[in-house]
């Protein structure tokens, strides 16, 4: 997410580079080492309906930037192996084959990585042609570096002597399935060690860091250590800050952009005299280099079936975590509509944690990898009666984390039913009003519910309320959640679908 002191660019910028007319050779030309930057990048194919992003793209920037400058480095900012569709199956394998395709040089890891097994990950880092970097990730026993990844990297250009760190967010643990033999430590300790060390023991002469943080990490690490340049990841928005005179950037999330950084270096003292920065939007524009295709070709099975169209939207669809674990969304709304119609029930009931993708999506087309992205599980979708008195507990639970956590996963998306909440009031005391179709939820009438076999069989997001209720169609034979989704998108008018925000959910504090 963006703050407010977070400053949003959309081009470019700096100063033009003096003796960029002069060759290399050239004893006055500086010499110049081109970073080219991105981070958060889930899936090699373009997105947004294949306008932005795209490894074949990528790999077209780099060749153009390696013909003008010999000196080209590529560099990830963390979070690529999960989570995407694609990583059910391949476990990530698809992206370091598309990132060895395209010449990255380092990678820091991002929390994401440890989504998959550690296992599972050390197989990911072995088979990739490129170096993982995390200052900061050791084995929690014996104090080393996490699949013995170099705290540092040093790379030299004509002389001009680079140090390159890499370091992880502290809240990975709480974020990812990280094993408990794994620990992140201090990234502010670790930076100034480890630079301190490149800058008097290494002499190099410029120290970049390639981050996977929070913005507001970043900018405690530039205070923590001597960076010439931060490039980081995580957020998903394009940012641009600064920090103890450090220059901190990050791109958009699926490379809808390329971050370029040209480091100029005094030919005679190796001094770092000035960075010059561009940001490439990655458009349709920028053809595919052919040498990408053998990537595409060998996942092309899946890739077909994921961009078979499904439908359309017309409204931006809000599928962020955060907004479907905390207020109604549009989203939501459908996918409870959507439930509650597939099997015949009162209420529609979602918990918000089961809606995923975590990104919104544009007005436009929607495909099959559209709808597996938002419902990944693959949940058979059941009808339970209950009383009113247990429907009351089940919103209860729903909103019971809403003052205490910041995204809990159990907080209800609904159809059928509306409901208002205090979220400043005692948990299981929270809910002020709750109607089913316009009327008061009454303690011992009934009522049919619409959900996943996930809340009701295995009381999943705490919901154990579900098993004093009746199953009236069970999991056998259900629909699951994404064909329930995918249908429901197929018959809407000219399958284009329009779900609002229409007050079902009242927050209050
Ligand atoms: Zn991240």
């Amino acid at each position: 997410m963006i703050s407010a002191t977070r400053l949003l660019f959309t081009t470019f910028c700096l100063t033009v580079l003096a003796f960029s007319s002069f060759a290399q050779t050239d004893p006055e030309a500086p010499i110049r080492v081109t970073f080219l930057h991105v981070n958060d990048v889930y899936q090699f194919m373009p997105v947004e309906g294949g306008k932005r992003g795209g490894h074949a793209r990528l790999l077209t920037i780099r060749k153009q930037a390696e013909a003008e400058n010999a000196h080209v480095l590529f560099t990830l900012g963390g979070d690529t192996l999960s989570p995407s569709v694609e990583t059910r199956t391949y476990k990530g394998a698809q992206m370091i084959d598309a990132w060895n395709a395209i010449g990255l040089d380092y990678s820091v890891l991002g929390n994401h990585e440890f989504d998959i097994s550690t296992e599972e990950l050390l197989k990911r880092i072995e088979e990739s042609e490129f170096t993982w970097l995390g200052a900061n990730v050791i084995e929690a026993e014996s104090g080393k570096p996490f699949a013995d990844l170099p705290e540092f990297v040093i790379r030299e250009f004509e002389g001009v002597k680079i140090g390159i760190i890499g370091l992880l967010l502290p809240e990975t643990k709480e974020t990812s399935s990280m094993d408990d033999s794994l620990k992140v430590t201090d990234y502010c300790l670790a930076a100034n060690l480890i630079v301190s060390r490149l800058r008097k023991v290494e002499k190099v002469d410029a120290v970049v860091g390639l981050t996977h943080l929070f913005m507001e990490q970043d900018k405690k690490a530039a205070g923590c250590a001597d960076f010439d340049l931060i490039l980081g990841g995580h957020e998903h928005s394009l940012l641009q800050s600064s920090a103890n005179g450090t220059p901190i950037f990050k791109m958009t999330a699926d490379a809808r952009e390329v971050g370029k950084f040209n480091l100029n270096f005094d030919r005679q003292t190796k001094r770092l005299t000035g960075i010059d920065w561009e940001i490439i939007p990655v458009t349709d524009e920028i053809p595919d280099d052919p040498e990408f295709a053998p990537i595409v070709a060998k996942y092309k099975d899946l890739l077909d079936r994921l961009s078979v169209p499904v439908g359309a939207t017309s409204v931006t669809l809000n599928a962020l975590s955060v907004a479907n674990r905390t207020n109604e969304t549009n989203i939501g709304n459908f996918i409870a509509d959507a439930y509650r119609e597939a099997v015949d029930a009162d209420i529609g009931f979602v918990n918000g944690g089961s809606i995923r993708a975590d990104l919104t999506y544009n007005p436009g087309p929607l495909t099959k990898r559209d709808v597996l992205s938002m419902l990944p599980f693959n949940n058979p979708i059941v009808k339970v009666e209950v009383t009113g008195a247990v429907l009351k507990e089940i919103v209860e639970h729903g909103v019971a984390r809403s003052a205490e956590d910041s995204e809990p996963g159990r907080f209800p998306q609904i159809s059928g039913m509306t409901f208002r909440f205090d979220a400043s009031r005692p948990a299981r005391n929270r809910v002020i009003e709750l109607k089913v179709a316009g009327q008061d939820v009454v303690a011992n009438k009934t009522y049919t519910i619409a959900t996943s076999d996930f809340l009701v069989s295995r009381g999943g997001d705490g919901y154990t309320m579900f098993a004093r209720g009746n199953v009236v169609s069970g999991a056998e034979g259900a629909p699951r959640d994404s064909e329930v989704f995918e249908d429901a998108i197929k018959s809407a008018p000219n399958a284009t679908i329009s779900p609002k925000l229409e007050n079902r959910i009242v927050r209050e504090n």
